[in-house]
């Protein structure tokens, strides 16, 4: 979508710290952390939010990334949170999921 900052991550127009990317997904490091770790995880298409998603297709890839980013940045046993706002609760309109920690 043209005017959506997270299609423009995707695109390459808006400079981000890409932590993984498939056909499916980019990951890439939250611009405002909360916590050492602040990782968000979005489908390539613009899926507006949660409720909106209609098949299964970028679980996979959304699993394999955030245990990826778990397993390198040590959280396992640090404590961590991972989170989609939505519903109206959530500043940008592209789904995204947080990876946030650690959380001791
Ligand atoms: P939401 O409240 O929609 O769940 O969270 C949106 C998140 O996107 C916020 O944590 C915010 O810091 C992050 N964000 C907003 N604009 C940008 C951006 O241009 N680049 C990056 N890397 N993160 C962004
Ligand atoms: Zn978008």
């Amino acid at each position: 979508m043209k005017n959506c900052i997270f299609c423009k991550i995707i695109r390459g127009e808006i400079p981000s710290t890409v932590r993984y990317e498939d056909e499916k997904i980019i990951a890439f490091n939250d611009v405002n952390p909360m916590k050492d770790v602040h990782v968000l995880f979005i489908p390539k298409e613009h899926i507006e939010v949660f409720e909106k998603i209609s098949d299964d297709s970028i679980f996979p890839s959304i699993r394999k990334a955030i245990q990826q980013i778990i397993t390198e940045e040590e959280l396992v046993g640090k404590g961590y949170k991972i989170v989609a706002n939505g519903g109206g609760h959530q500043e940008v309109d592209h789904l995204h999921f947080h990876l946030i920690g650690p959380q001791k």
